[in-house]
């Protein structure tokens, strides 16, 4: 029961693995955009297992090429020949622009940034490393150090060489949604606290823990040739905006009108299987082959299978134009919920990829932390599951995976329109 594995997850793990929910649901199944509990009562799922779960959960066809693949051979490591990982790396570098042609596969999102890190810092000769403030890139020492969030900050010795400028956030920021202004920033940084050179900068395009904050339009292309002319390479974090599901663009980046020197993947890329990947150009990769590099289960056959499958799952079912449309009549129908409870201060982002920020007061902009709490918890009776993010922990993360219906849409809104009249 769950009063039963909460009991052992009280005893036998670290206490640092949170839970969602007052009283947690226990999820034993789940098809494509919904969750199933103990009970068999059905949830809907809006937020993905934190945006991975990109084409469905136990999509069909994601499970067939594993379960092929793990009968077959399950692994054996890349320093032996397999297709694999070759296959998948030539169909996920085809969505790619530009000479974005390379890649190395890890397991998560932290291990990409951490060699995108390291990749910079080699190819470039430089060592500062610029990243926005309410930032979320990972959890391992290195990319702790890039994560600009408290929630996610322990106080111990990290982010050397690391610098945090103003985050360009049309809603809180002080220059609204002038992109080019916020960047100025980062040359006032790299004059006053480098050496006048750096080694790169990273950027989610739309920032997901932080609370689907869409980077003020002009942004990245102000901030990209500020850094390249200080010598550093551009890093886009795609680990939440990649494939699709801005609706607009496959890639976040695209849509700020930027091509990026590297790319970081992970989350949605494996719907649900530990994959993970850094795509850079030839050039910068070739700094790497000055040394050995090794991860054991980076490009594993089950996982590349499995992320070729999701590839091939995305141009199938037409996931991007869906997520337009989707993306739209919810976005559409929340500003309208917007009008009427007042505790909405802003509602964003693009494609499946929403953020409903919540508020006490629209002209102070309170953050309204305890009432999204209480709604969240409503949201779950009613049988929808949301995140919560931003800063202050007072915005709806809405990310489903890409399969999510109209009408799931309307039962998402009509619930939280429900709970919010009885708040
Ligand atoms: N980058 C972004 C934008 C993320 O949202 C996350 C995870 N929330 C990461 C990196 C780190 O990924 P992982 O948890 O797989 O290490």
């Amino acid at each position: 029961s769950a009063d039963e594995i909460l009991e052992k997850r009280k005893r036998f793990l670290n206490p640092a693995m949170f839970l969602y929910y007052k009283k947690p649901v226990n999820i034993v199944e789940g098809k494509m955009q919904y969750l199933y509990d103990e009970t068999g009562r059905r949830y809907l799922d809006a937020f993905a297992g934190i945006v991975t779960v990109s084409v469905g959960h136990c999509h069909p066809e994601v499970v067939g090429a594993v379960v092929r693949q793990t009968q077959l051979l399950q692994h054996t490591t890349t320093i032996y020949l397999h297709h694999a990982v070759a296959d998948y790396a030539e169909a996920l570098v085809q969505r790619m622009p530009g000479d974005l042609k390379v890649v190395y596969f890890v397991n998560s999102g932290s291990e990409a940034n951490d060699m995108a890190m390291l990749m910079a810092r080699l190819y470039t000769g430089n060592f500062d490393i610029i990243a926005l403030r309410n930032a979320y890139h990972g959890m391992s020492p290195a990319t702790m150090g890039l994560t600009a969030h408290s929630t996610w900050k322990y106080n111990v010795a990290q982010g050397f060489g690391v610098h945090h400028v103003l985050n360009p956030d049309p809603y809180r920021g002080p220059y609204g949604t002038d992109g080019k202004l916020y960047a100025n920033d980062i040359s006032n940084l790299i004059e006053s606290a480098t050496p006048g050179q750096v080694a790169g900068f990273f950027a989610e395009t739309i920032q997901g823990v932080g609370g689907a904050v869409e980077l003020a339009p002009g942004y990245l292309a102000a901030a990209y040739d500020i850094v390249r002319k200080a010598g550093g390479v551009c890093v886009a974090d795609e680990v939440q905006t990649g494939f699709g599901r801005t609706g607009s663009h496959f890639w976040g980046f695209e849509t700020q009108g930027v091509v990026p020197d590297i790319v970081t993947l992970a989350k949605g890329i494996g719907n649900g299987l530990p994959l993970a990947a850094v795509v850079t150009t030839p050039e910068i990769a070739s700094v790497m082959a000055q040394r050995l590099h090794f991860n054991t289960f980076g490009g594993n056959p089950v996982c590349s299978v499995a992320g070729h499958a999701v590839l091939n799952i995305l141009d199938k079912e037409k996931r991007q134009d869906h997520c337009a449309v989707v993306g739209d009549h919810l976005l559409r129908r929340l500003k309208t919920l917007q009008d009427k409870h007042t505790i909405i201060g802003n509602v964003r982002g693009r494609g499946l990829m929403l953020g409903v920020e919540l508020v006490t007061d629209r002209q102070t902009k309170t953050p309204a932390k305890e009432e999204t709490a209480i709604l969240m918890d409503k949201m779950k009776d009613l049988g929808v599951l949301v995140g919560k993010g931003g800063r202050y922990g007072n915005v709806f993360r809405i990310k489903p995976p890409m399969c999510f219906s109209i009408d799931d849409a309307d039962f998402l809104v009509d619930a939280l329109d429900y709970a919010m009249s009885r708040l």
